[in-house]
């Protein structure tokens, strides 16, 4: 049985409802009629009895829809998570992913109550032909609205998600849609690039012809102008898809980034502990059954390689501005080179330096601003190699 979790690990709840579900969406999220809001969130304070860590460094509640829930099981949940583990002592960030329908005044000073200080909100995009496409059942005037609602209620730290490269957009559209955002003074933007996921309506329609991604130099323009946009107002790009205010990064992501340990809880949630990664199945039934028990039942369970461990840690850290210290990344997987072999990682770095995908900086390795927009494919140079 893989090791429990150290006091402080930061803790990950997912929340699975949503209003509607939307085309692009590849995370596991449940909307519909008779929905077991209630009964979710009991389940999530009984995994949270036997799994959750005492005093954790971050929490975040991500989904789905966190803000879907009603005020009274908000306010169940987080004063129950509090008695279990003690989060409001201990937590330097606590995040609370939001979508603009279900956040108003109410709800925001709720979480502001109960210990949250940080709302994520998902306002994806501000033009209503493109909310409509993404399957986004809220109106632009909604996302100020609820954005207003946290900042009112005194939310200490606000994030703003949006997704660039929806189909037709173009450029300057996107580029006055961003303004606008940035305008309204966020302390944190996460700028995602719309993805085509494997499974997912849109992937289905791209294949039939019906959607039609924006061509490579498009996608190019929107990655550059927003890491523009973003600079001349302050926010540092600290991750590929990232930007922040000084002070203001994702401490719960970082921890993600630097390949840290977490726990995760609810349906689909993935826990790294030690050397062991293991997720709950993506269905709320099969993840309550699960549950039963000794609540040791999961979709899957590895221990990987120190080879492979060092390869993710690359993977990762990559992301980041700061990059990556080959002997960091080494302690980080407890990865020992055998006598008189090369680290693999070091050796695929020195390689893609070569190429221009990567530079070196003091002792750290970091993307190059040709292998930024490229990083995803960088990044499985660092995973093919290191699997045993
Ligand atoms: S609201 Fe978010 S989690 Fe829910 S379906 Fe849409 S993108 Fe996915």
């Amino acid at each position: 049985m893989p090791p429990r979790a150290e006091p402080g690990t930061p803790l990950y709840v997912h929340l699975p409802f949503c209003a509607a579900k939307c085309p692009y969406c590849d995370f596991y999220s449940v909307a519909g009629d008779d929905l077991d809001t209630g009964g979710v969130i009991e389940a999530v304070l009984r995994e949270a009895e036997r799994f959750a860590p005492r005093a954790p460094r971050t929490v975040f509640f991500g989904g789905g829809t966190p803000s879907f829930h009603s005020p009274d099981e908000l306010r169940r949940l987080l004063s129950e998570l509090e008695r279990i583990t003690a989060f409001r002592e201990s937590a330097e960030e606590v995040t609370f992913e939001c979508n603009p329908e279900s956040l108003d005044a109410e709800k925001a000073r709720l979480l502001v109550e109960h210990g949250v200080d940080r709302v994520s909100i998902g306002f994806q995009s501000l033009e209503p032909a493109v909310l409509e496409l993404f399957g986004r059942v809220h109106t632009v005037d909604q996302s100020f609205r609820a954005y207003g609602a946290a900042r009112e209620a005194g939310v200490p730290r606000i994030a703003v998600d949006l997704i660039y490269g929806a189909p037709g957009q173009g450029v300057d559209a996107w580029t006055r849609g961003l303004e606008r955002v940035l305008a309204l003074g966020p302390d944190h933007l996460s700028a995602y690039n719309l993805t085509f996921e494997p499974g997912t309506p849109f992937a289905q329609w791209l294949a039939e012809g019906k959607l039609a991604q924006e061509p490579e130099a498009v996608e190019l323009e929107l990655f550059e102008r927003t890491r523009a946009i973003a600079a001349s107002r302050g926010m540092e790009a600290y991750e590929v898809s990232n930007f922040a205010s000084k002070g203001e990064e994702c401490r719960h992501n970082l921890n993600y980034w630097r390949n840290g340990p977490y726990v995760g809880l609810g349906p689909s949630a993935v826990s790294k502990v030690g050397h062991t990664r293991r997720g709950r199945p993506r269905s709320i039934g099969a993840w309550r059954r699960a549950l039963e028990g000794d609540g040791e039942e999961w979709a899957f369970e590895e221990t990987l390689s120190p080879k492979a461990r060092l390869g993710e840690t690359w993977w990762l850290g990559l992301r980041l501005a700061r990059g990556v210290d080959p002997e960091e990344a080494r302690r980080a997987a407890g990865f020992v080179a055998a006598e008189g072999k090369p680290d693999p990682a070091e050796e695929t770095a020195g390689r893609l330096a070569a190429d221009g995908l990567l530079e070196r900086v003091g002792e750290r390795f970091r993307l190059t601003v040709r292998g930024l927009p490229l990083a995803d494919r960088v990044a499985t140079h660092f995973l093919e190699p290191s699997r045993e």
